[in-house]
Formats: structure tokens, C-alpha cells, sequence
């Protein structure tokens, strides 16, 4: 939720945010075959890509397909969860799932390019509570660096405190100097969790007040951003590359611009819609550049900026991103039914 873009629309479209959630669908626009799907196998909520609400709706009624699904869903009470620029831009979101599709190494993030900023906690815990609150901290997003998690510190040493008048210390009494055995514990905590982390360390701890410091850290952090870049194993041809796109994401049919026989080795890349990256893909020095949706006057600048582009449509250089969101939705528990998202390629190709 805390990388999406300033324009989008992500999170809760409808429902109750304390529903208990245990079965849901995964589709990738909320369209009205998928939510009549939804409501007709009976799940608790329906998850998308794509946003159902975009722009602001001044009434709700049965007049509009958007007004129509909404009621639906509220009349049936299955939520509606879109997760869109957010998942665009997150680890393993969209990008990163087609990146991975097309095993491309080396990968970067290719514009609007942040980098998170990171701090360190470090909390005083009495002896035998120090499980408990390093737990609630992990939980809540801290410890968290590459691909490990629960990446944390302890040190035994003694707290002294003097509890005031009107205190009622969890350790020692009103008046009397305390020296208590306490753990300090430590670990690093992105920005954007930053707040819940300190809330969840709060609740877990035993003390009336907690002794906590936060420092800005001047390392750590990942940059995020859209798109992605990254290199192929080894350079092959335009027209080679083609042929590797189709089949790794199934398409029967793209469009291209470019010399069959260009070399190429460096892949930009953004699912969906990505056609105002394309000087992002060109200064990142990519050979060809990956995306959907191109127009005619995309081609034509992709042409005047000498870059190969291969538009491999809307759908399928996102859809992906569906069974990764199933498979990590079946991670933490959930009974999962997939929306069958080729129901969703609105675009036929026609062919003489
Ligand atoms: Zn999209």
C-alpha cells in the first residue's frame, strides 16, 4: 500500500475491514464477470490488480457497470481488495513476476526510482520478554533485510530506573531505585512500517513506559521503483527474442518495432500500460523494451530514439501476477479460487 502512486486508487474498494477473510478469488480486473464469479462461489473477498473505483464516483446505482459491481458486492458481502501501482512497484509484484518470466539477471528497478529509508529500534525488555516483543516487532515488518527475515540483536545488561510517585512499576515499587536484568533488542524497520512496528513493540512490552530509541539509518533500505531492468544470460536476436517472449508469456500474437536482427541483451520492461517509460528504458541502455498497450506515436518516438519495443499486450504481461498473488494468498492460509483471467482479454486480434 505505501509504494503506490499518487494518482491510484489502492486497498479496500468495498466491504468491512474486520471481516474474517478464509476463502477468496484472485482476479486481475474486477470486471463484472469476475465479480458474478465471486458472488456466485461465495468468497469472502475478491483481489485484484486493477482498481474497480479510479476516478471519484458522485453516485452509486445500477446505471454504470462500476456502480453495479459495487452493489453486488456489498449486497453479497464479498470485499473487494485492489492492489495496483503498489503491487506494480513492490518485490515480487508485477514487474518482478514478468522479469522472472523472462529470466532476465541483474534486475533494477527502471523509473521513478525511490530508495526506502530505513531505521533501528532498539527497545529495553525485561528478561523473559524479550521473545514475546521481538516476535510482535518481526510480525509488524521489522527485521526484515534481502530475503532474510527475523534479522534481529540481544544484549544482556541491567536497567536501572527510579519509579515516581505515582507510578505502579511492573518491576520494584514507588520510590525505590530498581536494577533489573532486561535485554536490549534491536533490528531495522523500513519507513513504511515504522509506526505499526513501534505500536506492536508497545503492546507486547510489560512496562508502563518503554524505553525505546529510533535512529535514521544512513545504509540499508532497497530502491523501488517501476519497471524493471535487468540482462538476458546471453544476447540473441530481435527476432530470437520474440520468439522467446511469445512462449514464455503465451501470447500467439505481439507487435514490434525494430530490426529482426538487432542484438539484444539488455531488457527494459513494464507490465501493463508502460508506453511513458520508454526514455526511462532508453536511458537505462536498454536493447528492447517490454510493455503493453503501445500506440502508434509510441512506435514512431520509439523509431526517433532508436529502441527496440515489443508490445506483448496489456493482459499478458500482467496476468502472472494473479497466480503469484494466489500462491502467496495459499501462504498464509487462504483457500484460493482463480478467475480465470484469459476470460478477461477484452482485445481479440483478428486475423484475414
Ligand atoms: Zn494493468
Amino acid at each position: 500500500m505505501h509504494y503506490a502512486e499518487e494518482w491510484d486508487n489502492v486497498g479496500l474498494h468495498a466491504g468491512d475491514r474486520n471481516k474474517e477473510i478464509s476463502r477468496i478469488m484472485v482476479a486481475l480486473s474486477p470486471g463484472e464477470d469476475a465479480v458474478n464469479a465471486a458472488v456466485e462461489a461465495g468468497v469472502d473477498m475478491l483481489l485484484t490488480h486493477h482498481p474497480l473505483i479510479f476516478r471519484s464516483m458522485k453516485q452509486i446505482n445500477s446505471d454504470t457497470a462500476t456502480g453495479r459491481s459495487l452493489l453486488k458486492l456489498i449486497r453479497n458481502d464479498v470485499n473487494l481488495y485492489c492492489a495496483h501501482t503498489n503491487l506494480d512497484i513492490a518485490k515480487d509484484g508485477v514487474n518482478d513476476v514478468l522479469a522472472q518470466a523472462l529470466e532476465l539477471e541483474q534486475v533494477k528497478p527502471l523509473a521513478d526510482i525511490t530508495h526506502d529509508i530505513c531505521y533501528k529500534v532498539v527497545v529495553y525488555v525485561p528478561a523473559g520478554y524479550e521473545e514475546i516483543v521481538r516476535q510482535a516487532m518481526c510480525k509488524a515488518g521489522a527485521g526484515c533485510i534481502g530475503n532474510y527475515s527475523g534479522c534481529t540483536f540481544q544484549a544482556k545488561g541491567t536497567g536501572t530506573f527510579l519509579p515516581g510517585e505515582n507510578t505502579n512499576p511492573f518491576i520494584g515499587e514507588a520510590g525505590r531505585m530498581e536494577y533489573a536484568e532486561e535485554y536490549r533488542l534491536e533490528t531495522v524497520v523500513p519507513q513504511a512500517v515504522l509506526s505499526a512496528v513501534i505500536r506492536a513493540m508497545e503492546e507486547a512490552h510489560p512496562y508502563e513506559e518503554v524505553a525505546y530509541d529510533v535512529f535514521r539509518l544512513e545504509n540499508g533500505g532497497e530502491d523501488r521503483g517501476i519497471g524493471r531492468v535487468g540482462q538476458l544470460k546471453e544476447a540473441v536476436s530481435l527476432a530470437e527474442f520474440l520468439d522467446f517472449t511469445a512462449s514464455k508469456l503465451s501470447c500467439d500474437h505481439m507487435t514490434y518495432h525494430g530490426d529482426l536482427s538487432r542484438q539484444i541483451k539488455t531488457v527494459a520492461l513494464c507490465g501493463g500500460s508502460g508506453s511513458s517509460y520508454m526514455g526511462a528504458a532508453k536511458k537505462a541502455g536498454a536493447d528492447v523494451y517490454v510493455t503493453g498497450d503501445m500506440r502508434y506515436h509510441d512506435a514512431q518516438a520509439a523509431d526517433e530514439m532508436d529502441l527496440c519495443v515489443v508490445d506483448a499486450g496489456h493482459l499478458r504481461t500482467e496476468r502472472m501476477i494473479v497466480d503469484a498473488l494466489a500462491a502467496f494468498a495459499r501462504k498464509q492460509g487462504l483457500e484460493v479460487i482463480v478467475f480465470d483471467e484469459l476470460k478477461q482479454d477484452y482485445l481479440k486480434h483478428w486475423h484475414k
